[in-house]
């Protein structure tokens, strides 16, 4: 049992106030709050070790170098990655999946075919579209059920020798899904074709092992799990990283430069060009140290408690409806009949609540409901039953205002 007392002292922002209301913070999905331990580290380095990394003979160059390398040790072993070459630090999620998706660009040809699913992101639908644009290949798409699940009968049919990439999230942001991963990954290897999982919404809540799930690829972004904006997470399996181009020339990701020919660095850094996210990269390490600290078992148990409450008391509410109702997340997408989200989020606002509304980033699950967008509470494990009761107060009082 987590003492969440405790843990909500780690985060000075919880303690503020916004339009004179103590602030209820739910939009852990869109990022989530920064742990003190995270914060000393970023002041740490600015005011102790601030050095450009990988090349200098300075002292602060080296201490910055090893907690740079250190850190990429930490989050190799959070994923249990084989090697801590396998983990490109990147500027996030987005970036990563750009990576890969202009990678492929070399390597597919005309009517191949990319399955992606109907729950994505747009970071993982655009990239593929433009990866389809480039080389004629198809995209296919998984749909989805009206409880905001996958719809796995036809993944398998979809599936066949022509199918190269598949991608798919962990989590679904807009509905708090969880996706089963395992069987998409498997299923897709049996046609030879690779795998791309976003793991940007998982990463708060669930501790993956990339071996074990046998991933081809895995990417998320720091800042959802504690640690900063600006910086994440590629994993590749080694000779899938070593196969794909670089994405971005510059210095880092060189081995030997002429004007007559360039060769490229080894892993990681062929992936790593330029001044890389330092100060990120090793508060990264720090967060994911944090979580661990916290333990994923006990912030599951916590999550699943606020999700249960929150859905039987938002449930009582009448015309208030919720989407996406299989296995999932601590994640409560809703909307109020009649009323735009838009509105109901700003009332929340005034009295001190951050949700986030609108169609998040997900435009085809707000097509496939027929609405313009949700208001959505996503829960972190610091979060608290009276957070939600707040929460219940705020809604009943937006639906009176705006009935
Ligand atoms: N995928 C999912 C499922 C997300 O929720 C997000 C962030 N909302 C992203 C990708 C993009 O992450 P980032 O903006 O950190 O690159």
């Amino acid at each position: 049992m987590l003492n969440v007392d405790k843990i909500r002292a780690d985060f000075p922002i919880l303690n503020r106030t916004v339009h004179g209301k103590n602030l209820v913070y739910f939009d852990n999905g869109a990022t989530s709050q920064t742990p003190q331990i995270v914060i000393d580290a970023i002041v740490d380095y600015y005011s102790n070790y601030n050095a450009n990394i990988h090349r200098g003979v300075h002292t602060l160059s080296q201490e910055a170098t090893d907690k740079y390398e250190e850190a990429r040790i930490k989050i190799q072993k959070h994923f249990n990655a084989k090697h801590s070459y396998e983990v490109i630090l990147t500027s996030g999620t987005t970036h990563s999946i750009n990576i890969v998706a202009s990678g492929f660009a070399t390597l597919l040809k005309e009517g191949d075919e990319i399955i992606v699913s109907s729950l994505e992101h747009h970071s993982n639908i655009v990239p593929w579209q433009m990866l389809c644009e480039k080389t004629g290949a198809v995209l296919k798409v998984i749909p989805m059920d009206q409880d905001g699940s996958l719809r796995m009968d036809v993944y398998h049919e979809l599936l066949n020798n022509k199918t190269k990439l598949v991608f798919c999230n962990h989590v679904s942001n807009a509905l708090g899904t969880i996706n089963p991963i395992e069987e998409i990954i498997h299923a897709a290897h049996k046609f030879g074709a690779y795998v791309l999982i976003d793991g940007a919404q998982a990463v708060p809540h669930i501790k993956p092992d990339v071996q074990e799930l046998d991933v081809d690829f895995y990417v998320a972004s720091a800042h959802k799990m504690c640690g900063p904006t600006g910086v994440g997470l590629l994993y590749g399996k080694e000779e899938l990283l070593q196969m794909l181009p670089p994405y971005q020339g510059g210095g880092e990701m060189i081995e030997t430069v002429t004007f007559e020919k360039t060769t490229y660095a080894g892993l990681p850094h062929k992936f790593e060009a330029g001044t890389p996210n330092i100060c990120g990269g090793i508060a990264f390490g720090v967060a994911v140290d944090y979580m661990n600290s916290i333990g994923f078992e006990a912030i599951d148990q916590q999550e699943k408690e606020l999700l249960a409450y929150g859905t039987q008391e938002l449930e009582k509410i009448e015309g208030l409806k919720i989407y996406g109702t299989g296995k999932k997340a601590s994640v409560i997408s809703f909307n109020l009949e009649g009323i735009h989200p838009y509105d109901v989020g700003s009332i929340l606002d005034k009295l001190g609540i951050a949700v986030r509304t609108g169609h998040h980033c997900a435009q085809p699950i707000m097509n496939f409901y027929c609405i313009p967008g949700t208001v959505r509470a996503s829960f972190a494990f610091y979060n608290t039953k009276e957070e939600i009761d707040a929460l219940v107060t705020a809604v009943k009082k937006a639906k009176m205002m705006l009935s």
